[in-house]
C-alpha cells in the first residue's frame, strides 16, 4: 500500500496497492511502469500516465492504426478467434435500443460506424487521431467525424444512443469524459461500451506477462465496480453488464510470452499449442464468472 501524489480521478483516493512492475515494451513515456490499484474504488492504473503530448505523439502514428487494421494472427488462429458466442456490436446495439441518432466515439477506421450507418443509423463520429478520422471518411463520407478530444469538443445535437469501443482505457480524464456523454445523450438515452476487465482471471495470473496488457496507451484498468462508480459520477446507471468471450487465446498468448522469457521461443511456442485447449476452457468459465477479458456495459440516462 502506498500514498500516491496523484489521486485515483474517480473517489479522490491517495491510497493505491501496488500490485507489480514491469519495463515499458515502447520507446514512449517512462521506463519502468507501475500497475495501482485504488484501494476504495478498485480503479487500476498504470503509473506513470503518459504526458499529453506523449499520447498525441502516438495516437498521430500511421503504423498505431495501420496494426490494429491488420490480422493478428495466421489465418487458423484468426479462424478460432472469430469464433464468438456473443453478438457483434452492431447486434448488440439495436438488441438494446431503437434505431435512432448514435454517436461512436473513438471511431478509430470508422468500421463500427460504417455498418450502423447500413443498417440505417443516423451517425456522428468524434476521434482524437487525425490518422484515424482520415481512415474512417473513406468509409462514412465527409462531414460525420469531429476530430478532437471528447473533453474540447463542442456539439449541438443530443444523441439515442452513444458508443465506444475499447476506449474509456485510453482516456486520461475519465469523469470529464463520462460528463460530457451524458450531457449528450437524450433522456432515456443509452451508452453502450466494451473494455479490457480488471477483473480478468488471466490478468490476476499472469500479471506483468499478461498479453493483453498494452501499455502505455492503456491508462486505466476498469472493473464493474469502478465503472459502475464512474458512470455515477455523470448521472448514468448501469442497466447491463456482460462477460463476451472475446481474446479466447489469451491464456495460451500469456503462456507463451512467461515461456518465452523465462526459458526459450522453442519452449513457448510448444506449450502456446498444447495450451490451446485449456485456453478455450478458460475463456468460458471466465465468461460464466466475470472473469473474462472484456466488459461489455449497457448504461441509462437517469
Ligand atoms: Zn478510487
Amino acid at each position: 500500500m502506498k500514498k500516491a501524489s496523484v489521486p485515483c480521478p474517480l473517489c479522490l483516493s491517495n491510497t493505491f496497492i501496488h500490485l507489480f512492475s514491469f519495463v515499458n515494451p515502447r520507446s514512449i513515456g517512462a521506463k519502468r511502469l507501475y500497475y495501482e490499484k485504488c484501494k476504495f474504488c478498485t480503479l487500476t492504473r498504470i503509473h506513470p500516465m503518459l504526458k499529453v503530448n506523449e499520447l498525441e505523439s502516438l495516437y498521430s502514428d500511421v503504423e498505431y492504426f495501420e496494426k490494429l487494421a491488420k490480422p493478428i494472427a495466421t489465418p487458423f488462429l484468426n479462424a478460432i478467434l472469430s469464433i464468438r458466442f456473443f453478438p457483434e456490436y452492431d447486434e448488440y446495439v439495436e438488441k438494446h435500443t431503437s434505431k435512432g441518432s448514435l454517436l461512436d466515439i473513438g471511431c478509430g477506421n470508422g468500421e463500427f460506424a460504417e455498418k450502423m450507418l447500413l443498417r440505417g443509423w443516423s451517425v456522428q463520429c468524434i476521434e482524437k487521431s487525425i490518422v484515424a478520422a482520415k481512415r474512417a471518411e473513406k468509409r462514412i463520407g465527409i462531414g460525420k467525424i469531429k476530430v478532437g478530444e471528447v473533453t474540447e469538443v463542442d456539439l449541438k445535437s443530443s444523441f439515442d444512443v452513444i458508443t465506444a469501443w475499447h476506449v474509456l482505457e485510453h482516456v486520461p480524464n475519465p469523469s470529464e469524459f463520462v460528463h460530457k456523454i451524458g450531457l449528450w445523450l437524450k433522456p432515456k438515452g443509452k451508452f453502450i461500451f466494451e473494455l479490457p476487465n480488471a477483473d480478468s482471471i488471466n490478468l490476476w495470473l499472469f500479471r506483468q506477462y499478461y498479453s493483453w496488457l498494452m501499455v502505455p496507451e492503456h491508462i486505466f484498468y476498469y472493473s464493474p465496480q469502478s465503472i459502475a462508480k464512474l458512470l455515477d459520477l455523470a448521472g448514468l446507471h448501469v442497466v447491463e453488464f456482460s462477460f463476451p468471450t472475446r481474446a479466447i487465446l489469451n491464456f495460451s498468448l500469456s503462456v507463451r510470452k512467461i515461456v518465452a522469457q523465462k526459458i526459450g521461443t522453442f519452449v513457448a511456442n510448444i506449450l502456446f499449442i498444447v495450451s490451446l485447449p485449456l485456453s478455450l476452457l478458460e475463456a468460458l468459465l471466465a465468461s460464466l464468472t466475470g472473469r473474462s477479458e472484456v466488459v461489455r456495459v449497457v448504461a441509462s440516462k437517469n
